[in-house]
């Protein structure tokens, strides 16, 4: 069985010393690996009767897009501050140095919606906590959070408790 970890390519010291980066490029860039990543969430998807994909930019739609597409729903971008015209919610969190912002149209969910989140990697969980907070503002229910890879020592999960969480590989 092909085993994703293979398509990840660990970079000591990037973008600062002391980090290990976790590149997930060569996955996306091999149609087999992309593939098999795809259908391990679509399945996860699947199994929670998910009705709505929602990636937060731009790594997130990576992730998400190509499940959306396997399991026959749309996908809603929660994109950075002034990107999407029409009138939206948007939430602010935390990173290590200073804040961020994501946005969403505020009719891009409806109420009662079964929700997948979708990202590359999760992090100490402040930007999928922020999605969290936009779905569940415009009544969507989170029926799971997918990622490509968690990092465990950074805790995020924790700060997700009470979610249910997939991700394909950890470090
Ligand atoms: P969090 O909000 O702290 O969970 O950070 C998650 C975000 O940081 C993800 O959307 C990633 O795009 C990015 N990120 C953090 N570390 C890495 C890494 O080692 N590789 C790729 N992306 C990373």
């Amino acid at each position: 069985m092909l085993d994703l970890n293979d398509y990840i390519a660990s970079i000591p010291d990037f973008p600062e010393k002391g980090v290990i980066f976790r590149d997930i490029t060569p996955l996306w860039g091999d149609p087999e690996a992309y593939a098999e990543a795809t259908r391990r969430i679509t399945h996860f998807a699947k199994m929670r009767d998910v009705n709505v994909v929602v990636g937060p930019e731009s790594r997130g739609f990576l992730v998400g897009a190509p499940v959306a597409n396997e399991l026959g729903t749309g996908i809603v971008l929660a994109r950075k501050p002034g990107k999407l015209p029409r009138e939206t919610v948007s939430e602010t969190y935390t990173l290590e140095y200073g804040e961020a912002a994501l946005e969403m149209h505020k009719d891009a969910i409806k109420p009662g919606e079964k929700v997948l989140i979708t990202d590359d990697l999760l992090a100490t969980g402040g930007t999928i906590a922020a999605t969290i907070k936009l779905v569940e503002s415009l009544g969507g229910e989170v029926a799971g959070l997918a990622f490509m890879i968690e990092l465990k020592d950074l805790h995020g999960r924790e700060k997700l408790e009470g979610y249910d969480i997939l991700s394909l590989m950890s470090y």
